[in-house]
């Protein structure tokens, strides 16, 4: 594994999740160091997998996992709920917004109710929307 990114991926990355942030109406955390820490774990999964796999989960098989879409950034919780495990898409004041997660979703558990100040922007209806920044396997 690269332990340390290129400064290409990271930049792929932030470009990718400015784009990303504007289209769903989030905004990054007021911390830009925690957006630092997010980017640079995706853009190492991409260096590693090939795509950008969410660097804030655990994983049995990395590079199983990496196969399906489910965690490869924008994840269906994103797409689907605009939720960001990460942190990296949230509110303006950095919460991460939980409106519209199932009431037994984990993400409500941890936050609350956390309203969405763009309602009617962001969320995906199907899974094949969107596709993500770094799918090499795809370039
Ligand atoms: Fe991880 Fe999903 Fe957030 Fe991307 S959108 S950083 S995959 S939680």
């Amino acid at each position: 594994m690269e332990d340390v990114p290129s400064t290409e991926d990271v930049a792929r990355m932030r470009h990718f999740a400015e784009h990303y942030a504007g289209k769903t109406g989030t905004a990054f955390h007021p911390d830009p160091e925690v957006t630092e820490a997010v980017l640079r774990g995706l853009a190492r999964h991409r260096a590693e997998l090939g795509r950008p796999l969410c660097p804030c989960r655990f994983y049995p098989d990395k590079r199983e996992e990496a196969r399906r879409r489910t965690w490869l950034c924008a994840c269906d919780d994103m797409k689907r709920f605009k939720y960001c495990h990460c942190l990296l898409f949230v509110r303006p004041d950095g919460l991460p917004i939980t409106e519209h997660l199932p009431a037994e979703h984990e993400g409500r558990a941890a936050w609350g109710l956390v309203a969405d100040p763009t309602s009617g922007s962001g969320r995906e209806s199907g899974r094949s929307m969107g596709s993500g920044p770094g799918d090499r396997t795809g370039e």
